[in-house]
């Protein structure tokens, strides 16, 4: 086999067998395939795309680069969740304890944030101590212990896609959605879960900016799962304006901490209810999602999903002190206050651009290797859909880069749009997705617990 004929075989369009896909991965993987040969590959499966049997081997392929970790050692359905990412996207540091308290196992690998979209890896380091670098053995003792576990990508798991999605990411073949299915699922396979619940984010702050585009990801995740024997459903959620109230890595945490405690902030909690009585339904200690939902509600409620937090956060090595009370970090240099250029009602906030500002204020980075300040931040006052005065707080923004401040501070200002009149948002839950196909938002809303604090 040669490398040229099976980047000029995609490119006509034709499909890759099994041996092709294992030459050409296989031989990128231990140098014999050059980077220029898969980069070329790559954007040939871009342009051309993959049927869904091809998807299928290409996952195979990309998983049986590396260990698939047996988790059968734990008892139980183990249930992931995956979330293709977006701004203040904070939700599986409540969801992992909550499912877990309610007796579904968690284990979660996760990865950091890149772009504008944070990651869970870099919200958890900004715990003192906490340690995402655990062997796989100490993976498999966390989650036998404690019932869930949260983690890095290690090099065991899928190397394959390590390596081609750093080139994906350089070569602009990150947006196929053949390579995002092979690349999600080849990981969260690996792990060892045996169900998966996605959130798919729609919307400007999304991968995916479209509904039609995010369904098309979402049914062709869910088909790759049903191949695999791994009963996989997905929600889509909107990403038009950022989930909860706090952007940046710290921020994040105490806010979770907030909600695990009983605090309602209905768009962050109605998502995070909803997935996580999917994965209890999935998981199978309810009949259906709403039943799923009432025992999260009472994991929150009760404080065994807190406690539940603060066991995992203990047993990966995070300083329980920190947790309680202030923060563990000095106080930023800047701490500036947005005001509203004029009184009306919000009628979006940009999270593309509020994701890209929180990068210049030293929440997230640029490049991989960059490092983040974890007190770094933005908290919003206000969402859309809620008035405001001329004047009024909008955003509160922390950072430490105060010859910059002020312009950082203009720049989130202008991701605020006040309108005058009434203002139409998007569905918070837009759909659900499985293996029957699309089915429409759910009517009952899933938050609602103890209101103890509202955000304004
Ligand atoms: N997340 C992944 O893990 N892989 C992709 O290709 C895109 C998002």
């Amino acid at each position: 086999m040669n490398p040229a004929e099976i980047i000029r075989k995609k490119r006509a369009g034709s499909s890759i067998d099994r041996a092709e896909l294992e030459f050409l991965i296989g031989g990128f993987l231990n140098g014999k395939v050059k980077d220029y040969q898969m980069s070329a590959f790559l954007m040939a499966v871009y342009f051309r795309g993959m049927s869904f049997e091809e998807t299928v081997t290409l996952t195979e392929v990309m998983l049986r680069s590396g260990t698939v970790v047996d988790l059968s050692s734990v008892p139980g359905i183990k249930v992931d969740k995956h979330s293709t990412g977006g701004v203040g996207d904070k939700v599986s540091l409540i969801l992992a304890p909550m499912v877990a308290a309610c007796g579904v196992p968690v284990p979660m690998i996760s990865g950091r944030g890149l772009g504008h979209t944070g990651g869970t890896l870099d919200k958890l380091e900004s715990i003192p101590g906490f340690n995402t670098r655990l062997t796989l053995r100490e993976y498999r003792s966390v989650i036998e212990e404690v019932g869930a576990v949260m983690i890095g990508q290690t090099d065991e798991i899928v190397p394959a896609d390590r390596k081609m999605y750093a080139l994906r990411d350089v070569t602009a073949t990150v947006e196929s959605i053949p390579l995002i299915a092979g690349s999600i699922m080849s990981k969260k396979i690996a792990e060892g879960m045996d169900a998966l619940v996605l959130d798919v984010k729609v919307g400007r702050g999304a991968f995916m900016a479209t509904e039609e585009k995010a369904t098309e990801l979402a049914k062709t995740l869910i088909a790759i799962g049903g191949a695999f024997g791994k009963r996989t459903i997905g929600f889509l959620t909107d990403m038009s304006q950022p989930l909860g109230l706090a952007v940046g890595n710290w921020l994040e945490v105490k806010e979770c901490l907030e909600c695990l405690e009983g605090r309602d902030i209905p768009d962050l909690m109605e998502v995070t209810y909803t997935l996580g009585g999917a994965m209890v339904m999935v998981g199978g200690k309810a009949a259906t999602i709403e039943e799923g939902i009432d025992l999260c509600r009472g994991a929150v409620e009760s404080g065994r999903a807190l406690a539940k937090f603060r066991e995992v956060v203990r047993r990966q090595g995070g300083d329980l002190a920190a947790l309680e009370g202030g923060s563990p970090y000095p106080d930023p240099r800047a701490v500036l206050e947005i005001g509203s250029p004029s009184g009306g009602i919000i009628g979006s906030i940009d999270a593309l651009e509020l994701g890209l500002a929180s990068i210049g204020i030293g929440a997230g980075r640029v490049n991989a290797e960059e490092a983040i300040d974890p007190k770094a931040g933005i908290v919003l006052k206000k969402k859309a859909g809620d008035r405001v005065e001329k004047g009024e707080p909008v955003a509160v923004m922390y950072t430490d880069r105060t010859e910059i401040a002020a312009e950082l501070a203009e720049w989130i200002g202008r991701t605020f749009k006040i309108s005058e009149g009434p203002v139409s948002l998007p569905p918070l839950i837009h759909s659900m997705v499985d293996a029957q196909g699309v089915h429409p938002r759910p009517r009952r809303r899933a938050a609602g617990h103890r209101k103890l604090k509202s955000h304004d």
